[in-house]
């Protein structure tokens, strides 16, 4: 599936253009360039661009077009199998900004790899299915809040920029679209002590919605017994009748902290 649905409205091209703002000296990944809606403005900027396309009858169709520009370069490949930090590291230390109209199907996990390097960005505009773009930059309580919303508030300021229309695009897509930027946070916003443990017990805490955090964790298989997970909770100072939905950000980062004091006490 690769989710091609590309933009036709050249209203929503010049929005998102104007979101990067692109200029020579800038280095620029674009994820599938498609037909090159995008890939013209950002090439005719001076800018230099890479652009990751999967589609083997699309790639050669924008190199053959941007023969004559050495600012552009397109690589055949799956975004979710590219070595980010060697594609663009190995071009530019600099940091990248990044253009994309997400496929849908992939959106999620594209955003999780951005997560492995936060800093290799300076600005990302993304866009994405509405309903995802939602979670990204939902406050705890609320239904869209969850898993993704977290990691990327560790490492990003997400700002949602405007919602598209099916109409934008051909062929036309059943759901709406949303443009958000992110912007890397020098630093994660909250000290989670260990991020693949913070991972862990965010995901665990969303693992089923309808129960408390302690039903969670204690499925979860992250504390030895009830005792620990009973002193663990009451260190942090979070009450394990709550939904794991309602904690924030810095919560949770202290709730993995103190999981992992005590996993240090534990082993001495
Ligand atoms: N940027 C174009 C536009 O706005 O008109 C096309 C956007 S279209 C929603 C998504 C593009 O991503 C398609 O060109 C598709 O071939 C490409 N694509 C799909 N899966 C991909 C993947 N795993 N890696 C790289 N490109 C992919």
């Amino acid at each position: 599936m690769l989710g091609q649905n590309f933009l036709v409205d050249r209203n929503v091209v010049n929005r998102i253009i104007d979101l990067v703002a692109p200029r020579s000296g800038d280095h620029i990944l674009e994820i599938g360039p498609g037909q090159g809606a995008m890939t013209r403005e950002l090439v005719s900027s001076g800018a230099s661009v890479v652009a990751v396309e999967l589609d083997r009858r699309l790639a050669p169709l924008l190199a053959k077009e941007f023969a004559s520009h050495n600012n552009f370069a397109v690589v055949e490949a799956d975004i979710l199998d590219t070595d980010l930090q060697q594609l663009l590291g190995s071009r530019s230390t600099a940091p990248w900004k990044v253009a994309a109209n997400l496929p849908y199907n992939i959106s999620s996990q594209v955003l999780l790899k951005f997560l492995e390097t936060p800093r290799l960005f300076s600005h990302l505009i993304l866009m994405l299915q509405k309903e995802v773009g939602d979670r990204l930059a939902a406050p705890p309580a609320c239904k869209e809040y969850g898993i993704l919303t977290l990691f990327c508030r560790l490492h990003f300021d997400v700002t949602r920029e405007f919602v598209v229309k099916p109409g934008a695009f051909h062929p036309v897509p059943k759901v709406d679209s949303v443009v958000l930027s992110f912007r890397p946070l020098a630093a994660p916003r909250a000290d989670v002590g260990d991020e693949r443990l913070f991972r862990q017990v965010v995901k665990a805490s969303f693992s089923q919605r309808r129960k408390t955090l302690w039903n969670c964790l204690r499925s979860a298989d992250l504390v030895a017994d009830s005792e620990r997970l009973a002193a663990i909770l009451s260190t942090a100072g979070i009450d394990g009748g709550r939904r794991g939905e309602t904690l924030t950000l810095d919560e949770f980062a202290l709730l993995t902290r103190t999981l992992l004091a005590e996993r240090h006490s534990a082993g001495k």
